[in-house]
């Protein structure tokens, strides 16, 4: 499989104009790296701009979460059928600054996991301890997890510039593992930069990973891509 690397917009950058530069500055030198999936999630004012600036480019697109019903009386929400027919395959879900800003609860998660996959959308679902991932995915159908990637962010490497060292990320990895038996893929979160993107892929084992600051530099954010198209 090739690596998955998700960028991470989170609310940035604040006008189209910038959202369109960065995105087309990526989207450039992208095209000449092979062996590596990439995957941008913008503000969702800016995903319909910028799926129309990517025809017949690799790139894919990502909402930076989503609501649990499909359309309705839910002032402020974004449906996982709304994404979809705009042409976006991935969803980023439980994300630790939703945890916190948006008080999500495992619940809420739950439903929004279960909602995405009704609409075939890819569910990356970000944890920071284990015990989650029991609540997040309950009444998941197995035959599901194929399409599901799990994103490993301790809270305390989210946006910190202090990253996870490398044996507690690969043990972390190895338990998620062992509890989902094999069945998802397991991808890496946490003040990834170019220094350490190899690291986390060639040592550690993740089949991915999921910049946030480091998405927002165009040279960073290529040399990471670069560094794990090679390894
Ligand atoms: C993230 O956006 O999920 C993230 C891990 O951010 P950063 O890379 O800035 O730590």
């Amino acid at each position: 499989m090739k690596p998955l690397i998700v960028a991470n917009w989170k609310c940035n950058p604040t006008n189209l104009k910038e959202a369109k530069l960065l995105f087309d500055s990526v989207k450039k030198r992208v095209k000449s790296i092979r062996n590596v999936e990439v995957v941008i999630c913008p503000p969702f004012v800016y995903l319909s701009v910028l799926i129309s600036q990517n025809l017949s480019s690799a790139i894919s697109f990502g909402g930076q979460s989503c609501f649990w019903e499909e359309k309705g009386a839910f002032t402020g929400e974004v449906s996982p059928l709304m994404l979809k027919n705009l042409g976006v395959q991935y969803v980023i879900i439980g994300h630790s600054e939703r945890r916190k800003y948006q008080r999500e609860t495992d619940e809420m998660i739950n439903k929004k996991i279960k909602a995405a996959i009704t609409e075939r959308l890819k569910p990356i679902l970000c944890i920071d301890k284990l015990s989650q991932i029991e609540k997040d995915l309950k009444g998941v159908p197995l035959k599901e997890f194929k399409n599901l990637f799990i994103a490993y962010e301790p809270l305390f490497a989210v946006g910190s510039g202090r990253p996870c060292p490398q044996e507690k990320a690969e043990r972390m990895r190895i338990l998620i593992q062992k509890k989902l038996k094999r069945r998802v893929k397991i991808i890496y979160g946490g003040s990834v930069n170019s220094q350490n993107a190899q690291i986390y892929i060639e040592k550690a084992g993740f089949q991915g990973l999921l910049p946030g600051g480091a998405s927002l530099k165009v040279k960073e954010f290529i040399k990471i891509i670069r560094s794990v198209s090679q390894s």
